[in-house]
């Protein structure tokens, strides 16, 4: 049997994309912010609610960048729970990150928390929507505004989610989105930033390519990070099919939570007030003591049957040999110690056959001893 990754990506139908880059043959404008480069763009700021955006060649870089082009100095308050592109991206930039534990709920940033972090050295807060669960952007609004910091949200797990009837994009000084194959919405490889400041957004969109204002100028210290056309138009088309996607893996995710609901020592997230989700993962934290098996023994014996799902997130990226033990997780941030320890992500996309849900659930419960 094939084995069943814990996501696969969605493709538009073929026809679809190819009349979307017939155009390319006759323009021969493959990249630098063409045609395609100009829709794309215009129709993700509405669909993330965002004042503005701007396309990246991933999301990685539209986080890096847009650290660099806020001009951000000493320390950024972040989570260690995340993917290790967030923690990597204030580092290359030249900062500090300092991390904040996160809410054993939702598992993103303890509002609560931030405010002990922050010193004289402190110049944002970089917070991540983990698993399409939103951030406490409030508080968290409320937090930067009292101390005069920026707040650059990594939101590459909350494309389509929304809150408060708005998307993603419209929340924080800068959102930044990737568009990886493995997301909800992607262009095979790429990325966005939302933003509120034009100033900064023409800062970023030089630094994309080489700091360049005109032909002959590089304004700015910059590099190559841009969207090619071929890419974009892969966008235009995931675009149409992006709410039908999220439909699909709304019944998916109704699956899993019909048959895994009120298991002892099992742990679903629930579904945020005033949410609409984007079902991007399907986490679950197990208590080893209450259910039979830890996180690691269900891994393993799920892998043993074709069902590859992951360890998300772990280590925690401030456990990262990297970093040279510069960080200290257990002291720092030990309810996310605790989470990255006993969560895992089942496989979760928009194909994913109701029956197969039921044989990933029937390979979990069989892990009870
Ligand atoms: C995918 C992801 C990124 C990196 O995006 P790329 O497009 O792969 O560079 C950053 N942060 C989080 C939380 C992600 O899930």
């Amino acid at each position: 049997m094939e084995p069943i990754n814990v996501t696969r990506s969605w493709m538009p139908p073929f026809e679809e994309y190819c009349q979307e880059i017939q155009e390319l043959w006759d323009s021969r404008w493959l990249t630098n912010m063409g045609a395609k480069h100009r829709q794309l763009q215009e129709k993700l700021a509405v669909y993330l609610d965002a004042p503005n955006m701007d396309l990246l060649t991933n999301g990685h870089l539209s986080l890096e960048l847009s650290l660099q082009a806020l001009e951000l100095e000493g320390e950024v308050i972040t989570t260690p729970f995340t993917f290790a592109s967030t923690t990597q991206a204030i580092v290359r930039s030249g900062l500090t990150p300092v991390f904040c534990d996160v809410d054993p709920v939702t598992l993103t940033m303890d509002p609560a928390k931030v405010e002990a972090r922050i010193t004289g050295r402190t110049s944002a807060i970089l917070p991540v929507h983990v698993y399409g669960n939103f951030c406490d952007v409030e508080a968290i609004g409320r937090i930067a505004g009292d101390h005069g910091l920026k707040v650059v949200y990594d939101a590459a797990h909350a494309f389509g989610a929304r809150y408060k009837g708005r998307g993603a994009g419209a929340y924080g000084d800068v959102s930044c989105f990737s568009f990886h194959a493995t997301k909800v919405f992607h262009t095979v490889e790429g990325g966005g930033a939302c933003f509120q400041d034009a100033a900064f957004g023409r800062r970023l969109s030089r630094m994309k390519n080489f700091g360049f204002c005109d032909p002959e100028t590089a304004a700015d210290l910059g590099g190559n990070a841009k969207l090619d056309e071929f890419r974009a138009a892969m966008g235009l088309c995931n675009l149409r099919h992006v709410e039908e996607e999220i439909e699909k893996r709304s019944r998916v995710e109704e699956a899993y939570r019909q048959r895994l609901t009120g298991t002892p020592g099992l742990e679903l997230k629930a579904i945020q007030p005033e949410v609409r989700p984007n079902y991007a993962y399907f986490p679950v934290l197990f208590d080893e003591t209450a259910f039979g098996a830890s996180r690691d023994q269900v891994w393993a014996a799920l892998k043993d049957r074709g069902i590859l799902a992951r360890k998300y997130f772990y280590p925690l990226t401030s456990a990262f040999p990297c970093y040279q033990g510069r960080f200290d997780p257990e002291e720092e941030t030990p309810v996310a110690l605790c989470a990255s320890r006993r969560v895992l992500c089942l496989p979760m996309y928009g194909d994913l056959a109701l029956e197969t849900v039921e044989r990933i659930c029937g390979a979990v419960l069989d892990c009870r001893k």
